[in-house]
Order: C-alpha cells, then sequence, then structure tokens
C-alpha cells in the first residue's frame, strides 16, 4: 500500500481564502480590521521568526497585527501590563504570547491573564479545562491540534469508534489532540516517555498522531497498515545538501510509514501550514463574537 498524501497546504490555503473573506466581510460591516496582538519577549532568533511569520499571515488575509517586543531584561509586570493593555484594546480581538519566555518570566502567570474571549491560541487553563469537560465548549481550540483533527477529517474516514494513538503528552499539543479526539468519539490512548510497549500500541492504532519531537523516531513497520498517520514533529537535522545545512524532518519516519499507512502527512507541508492558519481562523471568530455579543 501506498499511503494518499494529507495536503496540508492545500488544506491551509482553502481555509485561508474562507478567512480572508469573512475578514473582508467584517470590516466592511465594522469599517475596522481584526488584530492580533503578540507579545515576544528576548532576541531568541526562531521566536522572532515566528512572529514575523505570523504578522506576514495576519497581513495575507487583511488583519492587523501589533507586535510588542520587550528586551530579556524585560521584568513579570512589564510582560504582564503588555498582556493587560492588549485585553483592554477593542482593536486586539486575539492575544497570541509567543513561547518560550526567558527563565525569570512567570508563563503561566502571563498565560493565565489572557482574557478567555481574547485566548485565540487556545491554551488558558479554563479553555483547555473546557475541551476536556463533557458538554463544555472552550471558546477557543489550540491551533496545532485543531489543525491536526482537520486533517484527520480531510480523509473522510469516520473518526467515531476508531483506536486513536496520540504520541506525546504536552499541554499546547499531545494533550488537546486527545481530549479533540475523544471528543470526536474516537477511543484514545495517549502514550508518552514512560509508556511500555509504544510499538504495541501503534500496532492496533487506526489513528496515529506523533508530538514527540524526536526525528523520524517512529518507523512504519510499527503501524497499521491503512493508518491515519498525522506528524505533529518538526525537527532539524543535518543536510549538507541543503542549501541552510539542516531539513526539517517529522517525528515518523516517512519513506518506511509512506508504504504501510494510508494516508500520512509530510514534514513539512503538513501540520505546519495549518497552525498558524488557525490561528487566523481563531481571530476572526474572536473579532465576530465581539460584535454579535
Ligand atoms: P514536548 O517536548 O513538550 O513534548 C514531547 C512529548 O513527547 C512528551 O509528552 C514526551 O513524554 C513525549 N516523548 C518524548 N520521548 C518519547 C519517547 N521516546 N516515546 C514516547 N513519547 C516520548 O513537545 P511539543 O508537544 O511541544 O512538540 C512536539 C513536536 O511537535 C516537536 O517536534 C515540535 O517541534 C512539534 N510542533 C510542531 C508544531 C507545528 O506547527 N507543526 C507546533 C508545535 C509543536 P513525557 O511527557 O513523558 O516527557
Amino acid at each position: 500500500m501506498v499511503a494518499k498524501i494529507i495536503d496540508g497546504k492545500v488544506v491551509a490555503d482553502r481555509i485561508r481564502a474562507e478567512i480572508a473573506s469573512s475578514v473582508a466581510d467584517y470590516t466592511e460591516k465594522t469599517g475596522y480590521a481584526p488584530g492580533l496582538g503578540v507579545v515576544l519577549v528576548g532576541d531568541d532568533p526562531a521566536s522572532a521568526m515566528y512572529v514575523r511569520m505570523k504578522r506576514r499571515a495576519c497581513e495575507s488575509v487583511g488583519m492587523v497585527s501589533k507586535a510588542e517586543i520587550l528586551p530579556a531584561s524585560a521584568t513579570q509586570e512589564e510582560v504582564e501590563n503588555i498582556v493587560r493593555q492588549y485585553n483592554a484594546d477593542p482593536n486586539i480581538h486575539g492575544i497570541l504570547v509567543q513561547l518560550p519566555m526567558p527563565d525569570h518570566i512567570d508563563e503561566e502567570a502571563v498565560l493565565n491573564l489572557i482574557s478567555i474571549e481574547k485566548d485565540v491560541d487556545g491554551i488558558h487553563p479554563i479553555n483547555v479545562g473546557m475541551l476536556g469537560m463533557r458538554g463544555r465548549e472552550p471558546s477557543f481550540t489550540p491551533a496545532t491540534p485543531t489543525g491536526s483533527m482537520i486533517l484527520i477529517e480531510e480523509t473522510g474516514v469516520q473518526i467515531e469508534g476508531k483506536q486513536a494513538v496520540v504520541v506525546g503528552r504536552s499541554n499546547i499539543v499531545g494533550l488537546p489532540i486527545s481530549l479533540m479526539l475523544m471528543n470526536a468519539n474516537a477511543t484514545v490512548t495517549t502514550c508518552h516517555s514512560r509508556t511500555k510497549d509504544l510499538q504495541g500500541y501503534l500496532k492496533n492504532a487506526d489513528i496515529v498522531v506523533a508530538a514527540i519531537g524526536r526525528a523520524e523516531f517512529i518507523k512504519g513497520e510499527w503501524l497499521k497498515e491503512g493508518a491515519i498517520v498525522i506528524d505533529v514533529g518538526s525537527n532539524s537535522v543535518d543536510d549538507p545538501t541543503a542549501k541552510k545545512g539542516y531539513r526539517y524532518v517529522g517525528d515518523v519516519e516517512f519513506e518506511s510509514a509512506k508504504d504501510v499507512a494510508g494516508y500520512i502527512t509530510k514534514v513539512p507541508g503538513g501540520v505546519g501550514p495549518m497552525t498558524i492558519t488557525i490561528l487566523l481562523q481563531n481571530t476572526i471568530k474572536a473579532a465576530w463574537n465581539l460584535i454579535e455579543a
């Protein structure tokens, strides 16, 4: 079997076109564009690059992005004050705190301050808690897990009743994906670094989501024939043939997995393009919520 590729770029472009149209409607109706407020502390080049990408993505759909960039020496109070300003600013509909922050900053305290209605990253404990409670609806769901779910739905395979294995249990990826799959009526097993016999779980999994952070860790022969494989991992590995000297690979060994899986995402070009797209989708949703409230 050769797996069908789930193309995250194609799906993301389709959703972005819908977002751009909704932003145009919103701007015509209100006279102003939806806004995303970003907080970046320190000079980590990767974080600075993510912030630039988010700004460009906002502009590409007609949204406004405002970034407050503080030095690595910023105090807890200075960082919290930016979040408070964004909370109070009627032109900012979504708030994104770029992580990680310098060690001396209490990240949790900063994230807890974000207004639930502007938590477009979906990582406020109340929103994550709602995701895990039956009958509750979070205001927003986190970007990467939401994007991963859309890619699973894109296969057209019914999720209900399937055996799903999520490898990884982080607050921003593994845990929320496990909750979302359970909400979609899959039977979910969440594996992590202390799991014994990971391969035994994977062998029975109809749906596999890999969010580990270890290059090409999951091998094709560990998978069930025909499984849906969503590779969230993004790991840089040395590659002298690449222009930059490195390239990105996922947590799944694509070459061996594609011969066993039924559907698979690539890295890059799978979950990655979905993440920022969902952030934009949450931001336009936040903007509409505000005027419809
Ligand atoms: P974390 O490091 O926070 O979590 C990794 C998880 O993997 C942990 O739960 C850990 O278990 C588990 N794990 C580590 N080693 C093993 C192992 N040998 N066997 C089984 N489980 C293991 O990472 P994130 O969740 O933040 O990110 C995961 C990956 O996804 C990374 O590659 C990251 O770059 C990528 N990512 C991609 C995004 C995108 O847009 N494409 C967005 C966000 C992340 P334990 O809990 O026991 O430590």
